[in-house]
């Protein structure tokens, strides 16, 4: 069955623009799936550490017969195919990031995917480019991402 599914992408290393168009190219050619829409690119300031470069942000809805799990293999694979290292440091810099925000209206938790991604409701740079392309959005607990914005600090992020 195909499921509504939106991926965040972020990278702030090696042309992060042409590293974030690669990979909507790359998500647009996965298997069982196609891609529905892509929001604008914004660049923001990092998370975490601040002595690294500002990051650009999209997301990408697609529709998908994959399952989470393979997935996410499939995320961590065009990951990893556009230079992305895994380093101790929280939040560091990367080449490319690519999390899953939503899996159609499902709530999943294990070892290695927490859906909806924990950090949503804090991140300007998810929740501006999701409304962008889905302004009516609701998360699996009916809270709203058009509600969601007016809690976030909209300093530092703009669109490009
Ligand atoms: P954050 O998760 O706070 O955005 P990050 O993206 O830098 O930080 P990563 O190092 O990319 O974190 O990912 C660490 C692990 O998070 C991954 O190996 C993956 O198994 C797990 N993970 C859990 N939930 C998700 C999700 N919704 N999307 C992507 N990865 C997830
Ligand atoms: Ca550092
Ligand atoms: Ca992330
Ligand atoms: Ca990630």
């Amino acid at each position: 069955m195909n499921q509504d599914v939106y991926i965040g992408l972020g990278s702030n290393l090696e042309s992060p623009i042409s590293q974030i168009k690669q990979a909507v190219n790359a998500i647009s050619k996965l298997p069982q799936t196609k891609l529905i829409s892509s929001s604008s690119l914004y660049q923001s300031e990092p998370m975490g550490p601040q002595d690294q470069n500002q990051y650009i942000n999209a997301v990408v809805k697609i529709s998908t017969s994959l399952s989470p799990l393979p997935l996410l293999d499939e995320l961590q694979a065009i990951e990893k195919q556009q230079g992305r290292v895994r380093k101790f440091e929280r939040w560091g810099p990367r080449t490319l990031d690519l999390d899953l925000i939503l899996y159609a209206e499902q709530t999943i938790q294990c070892e290695r995917l927490t859906v909806p991604h924990y950090g949503m409701k804090e991140r300007a740079f998810v929740i501006l480019p999701l409304l962008e392309i889905e302004p009516d959005i609701q998360l699996p607990d009916g809270s709203l991402a058009a509600e969601i914005k007016n809690t976030l600090s909209l300093v530092g992020i703009h669109k490009l």
